[in-house]
């Protein structure tokens, strides 16, 4: 999953992004209204914290252009305890919902996983290829059933791919979806950590899942 975080208090865009992170979502930040509302626009999110104070131009501006545009992406507005008005105008301009700051790290991924849910962007039952299983909600891994442990953008690499099981995916397409902005996309990432996950997935096995298409990306895909 991939997220853009628009707040512009240091210390709050950090403990956002840095929870986001812990659980393996690819994170941009955007530090004034301006900027957030331009990534937004640019590029594909699966959801959006948008803090509504916020300088140059501020989150209600931002919510409605985006809803005005089309941009269904859903939106967590952030605002302050004693902001009630803010709640409302917030929800009335499209957000999805909104968190009270300060907040637990648990309560800001409660109220992530319930917009997944509801935006149903992740499926509820464990994707099946062949004799692998991946479970999105639990994060659980299995081949012919034994459990596979993945590292953190092993899974995020993996749940791609699994997301678009027979379908190409380019490797343009992982660096946008799997990996933040801030990626080389020079660096060869993709393919050392591919490789990591093909030895997990498929070393072992007679018939691998994991499919090179020559000079165009890859394919999770039975033969
Ligand atoms: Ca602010």
């Amino acid at each position: 999953m991939r997220a853009l975080v628009i707040e512009d208090e240091p210390v709050v865009a950090s403990f956002v992004e840095g929870c986001l992170r812990e659980v393996s979502i690819a994170v941009d930040g955007a530090r004034d209204g301006d900027e957030g509302y331009r990534l937004a626009t640019n590029e594909p999110y699966d959801f959006i914290v948008l803090d509504l104070m916020l300088p140059i131009r501020d989150g209600f501006s931002v919510l409605r252009g985006l809803r005005a545009n089309g941009i269904r992406t859903p939106v967590i507005c952030l605002t302050a305890r004693d902001a009630v008005d803010d709640r409302v105008t917030g929800l009335d301009c499209g957000a999805d919902d909104y968190l009270v700051k300060p907040f637990s790290p648990s309560e800001l991924l409660a109220r992530i996983r319930a917009l997944m849910r509801r935006a149903s962007s992740v499926p509820l039952n464990p994707i099946r290829v062949g004799d692998l299983v991946v479970d999105l909600v639990t994060r659980y891994v299995t081949r012919a059933g034994k459990r596979i442990d993945l590292s953190a953008k092993e899974f995020a690499l993996l749940e791609y791919m699994a997301r678009n099981a027979g379908h190409v995916v380019t490797r343009s397409m992982i660096l946008e979806k799997v990996w933040d902005m801030n990626q080389d996309p020079l660096t060869n990432v993709i393919d050392v950590q591919m490789t990591r996950l093909r030895k997990k997935i498929d070393y072992g096995f007679a018939s691998p899942l994991i499919h090179t298409i020559r000079s165009v990306g890859f394919v999770l895909r039975t033969d």
